[in-house]
């Protein structure tokens, strides 16, 4: 590496999987990185919070072995702190527990024939009707219609994405569908059996879903972990990781269209550091706001329009020593669609016969839910006993832990203002928006780990 490439400094915004990614791969090559974070610990949504002596993640985080490079990165860097922890996930429905992903086998065991045949009768005029005419589209409504059809769209789907997105699916966009949904693979067989008699299936796809027999890693000290270590490596390295730091400004030099600086306020005083590379994992929306001098009016109205869904994650010490058989279990109709304990996942729990509940929810900032209100509270705990899972009397301590950018919200007509904010950034040719937050995506942490550095990469070719 020669002295200038040495000399190049790259500021990352975001201190979650993929800023944190993004500043190992070019610690490691020996460039010169600062992170800044508003956080006060580093990993973003994939971290968690010490309560009273407990780890509560915010939403149970296991990571894949899907990307061997990173996973075998990681699993270095964190030595005997990972568990492995086979998969072993539930979807309460109807009355049943299925396994998640849901099974063809499952699904013949559990439902009633006459429900079943009503279900494969929607799903098999969907596919005829797809296989007959062109079909796009126009919202997530058609779409999942389209990949499940009518009956089981009525019964599954629809209230279900109402409540978890505050928006009824046809106000939703389809891409939600093809890039978010996870695919049944009960659904697949069946339409593998219509397609082998000429009904070939020509609508919309859903992502592959999960595999059922997966190893997913944890530690003793819930996700946390695995950010703290590889916060290490770069700090190790040489790298700067500012914590409790917001990002206020990006300074832009407008004669060359690059970023110079980067502003941040770290407890109450502003800094400014400058930059050669920027790479930004912040929500876009922001970043864009924060450009200085301003980004164009319709760039900030397109940014305006770009919406994340908060969460706001109930972390319960309960006094059992177990509460479910399962890491985790999805709930359609519940005040919560997620309960998880960390513990079966090998999470070290004190005291050792009680455990930890992770119920996740999905909010508005300042709504019943976010401020955990005592009303929202109860009615959680009566959903916990109403599931058998605890009692009023189990729960020990509440923890609530939050973001305002859970889930980015691919609502109808959110492509246009994405596309311009992103070709926005594009003009800038020192910055890159990336990450969950920064690319408006879906990422697992393998995933986002890897745009991390794939950014780094761009960086590093740059620097020659
Ligand atoms: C409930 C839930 C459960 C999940 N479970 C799993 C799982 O089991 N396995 C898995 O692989 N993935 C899981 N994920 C996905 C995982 O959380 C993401 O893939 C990952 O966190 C994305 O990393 P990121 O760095 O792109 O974004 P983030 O983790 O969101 O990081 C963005 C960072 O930017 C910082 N930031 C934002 N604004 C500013 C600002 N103005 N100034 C400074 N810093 C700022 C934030 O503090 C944050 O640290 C889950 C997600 C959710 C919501």
């Amino acid at each position: 590496m020669s002295d200038s490439n040495k000399s190049k400094h790259t500021v990352i915004l975001g201190a979650g999987p993929c800023g944190l990614y993004a500043a190992r791969v070019l610690t490691r090559a020996g460039q010169k990185v600062t992170v800044i974070d508003k956080g006060d610990r580093p990993g973003g949504l994939a971290t968690s919070h010490q309560r009273d002596g407990n780890w509560y993640d915010l939403g149970c985080h296991m990571l894949h072995e899907f990307d061997k490079e990173i996973w075998e990165d990681i699993r270095d860097m964190m030595g005997n702190e990972t568990i492995p922890v086979e998969l072993n996930a539930k979807i309460r429905w109807a009355g049943s527990f299925y396994r998640y992903p849901l099974q063809g086998g499952d699904m013949f065991k559990g439902i009633p024939l006459g429900t079943l045949f009503f279900y494969t009768m929607g799903l098999f005029a969907a596919q005829i009707r797809s296989s007959l005419v062109p079909w796009v589209p126009k919202n997530a409504e058609e779409a999942l219609v389209m990949l499940y059809g009518k009956p089981l769209y009525e019964f599954f789907f629809k209230d279900f994405t109402h409540r978890y997105w505050g928006i009824h699916p046809s106000e939703l966009s389809a891409t939600f569908i093809t890039t978010k949904m996870p695919r049944l693979s009960a659904v697949d067989m069946l339409k593998k059996y219509l397609s082998k008699i000429g009904i070939k299936d020509r609508g919309v796809h859903a992502v592959d879903s999960a595999l059922r027999e997966e190893t997913l890693h944890y530690s003793t000290t819930g996700a946390e972990a695995m950010p703290r270590h590889i916060a290490r490596t770069i700090t190790d390295a040489g790298g700067t990781i500012h914590l409790n730091s917001e990002v206020t400004s990006v300074v832009l030099d407008e004669a060359s269209h690059r970023v110079k600086a980067v502003r941040y306020r770290q407890n109450g005083v502003d800094h400014e550091i400058a930059c050669d590379e920027c790479i930004s994992t912040i929500p876009i929306p922001h970043l864009v706001q924060s450009a200085e001098p301003s980004a164009p009016a319709d760039v900030l109205d397109a940014a305006r329009n770009i919406r994340y869904k908060p969460i706001a994650i109930y972390g319960l010490l309960v006094k059992k020593p177990k509460c479910i058989d399962a890491l985790y279990i999805y709930y359609r109709d519940r005040a919560f669609h997620r309960v998880g304990e960390p513990k079966n996942a090998g999470l070290k729990v004190t005291p050792a016969d009680h455990s930890v509940l992770i119920v996740e929810t999905t909010c508005e900032i300042g709504d019943e839910k976010w401020r955990g209100t005592d009303d929202f509270k109860e009615r959680v705990f009566s959903d916990l006993a109403a599931e058998n899972i605890c009692t009023r009397d189990d729960v020990v301590e509440c923890h609530i832990l939050h973001s305002e950018t859970g889930y980015p919200v691919f609502s109808l007509g959110f492509e246009p203002n994405l596309d311009k904010v992103k070709s926005w950034v594009r003009g800038i040719s020192n910055l890159q928006t990336t990450g969950r937050q920064g690319g408006f995506t879906y990422p697992n942490m393998h995933s986002a780990m890897r745009m991390g550095a794939r950014a780094a990469q761009a960086v590093l070719s740059r620097a020659g």
